[in-house]
């Protein structure tokens, strides 16, 4: 279940959140989709997710969510531009810093795309405590994404590997695209989503397998 930090009414009323017809033309390949709609976009409107990483990945995903209208990112560890980065991408999406969140959004994903930095843990400690969680991971021969409910117990292969990032461009952004999709998913809470699972990329960003997270 995500964690309500606060109170997150005075977000909820923006204007910011209404679909109105620049923003129904704006979203329109997503508004047609079924597991979407009209009300699908406004959930996503209304949704926030946090991201830890300063890399290729974090962008990827950052990027992602600001251009499907998940209306509120909390950043840890971003570039300083990120803010800009974003507004560029989309204008209605509202990018708070982890320790400055004003009024405490209901996270509802925290993604971990630092590639497993302690930091990058207590730094979404303090927002999501329970997940959901979504994990990337990297290594030379390839990457992973792991999705978890709960507390999160880190996968062996991240603590046994020093955390080396997504080495790949084309890695770091299958990795990013699949972790805003997600999160996405799971703000909808439509599709399939593989809780307990650790989905394998190769070095390019090709998907390999999916297996039993170590919680299994
Ligand atoms: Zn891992």
């Amino acid at each position: 279940m995500a964690t309500r930090c606060r109170s997150f009414r005075r977000l909820r009323v923006d204007e910011r959140l209404e679909l109105t017809s620049e923003r129904v033309k704006r979203y329109a390949r997503q508004i047609v989709l079924r597991e979407v709609g009209r009300g699908g976009q406004e959930q996503l409107m209304a949704g926030c997710v946090a991201i830890a990483g300063n890399n290729d990945a974090a962008a990827v995903a950052r990027t992602y969510l600001a251009a499907s209208g998940v209306g509120t990112i909390v950043v840890a560890g971003a570039p300083r531009d990120v803010r800009e980065a974003l507004a560029a991408v989309n204008p209605d999406v509202a990018v708070f810093e982890i320790d400055a969140i004003p009024s405490g959004p209901e996270v509802a994903v925290a993604i971990d795309a630092s590639f497993a930095a302690e930091w990058a843990r207590t730094a979404l400690d303090k927002c999501v405590r329970t997940g959901p969680w979504l994990h990337l991971g990297g290594a030379a021969t390839g990457g992973h994404l792991r999705l978890e409910r709960g507390e999160f117990v880190r996968c062996a292969t991240c603590s046994a590997e020093a955390s080396r990032g997504a080495g790949s461009p084309s890695l770091a952004m299958a990795l990013g695209a699949a972790a805003a999709t997600l999160a996405s998913k799971i703000i909808l809470g439509v599709g399939h989503i593989p809780f307990g699972r650790v989905c394998q990329f190769d070095r390019f960003g090709i998907p390999t397998r999916d297996d039993n997270g170590p919680g299994a």
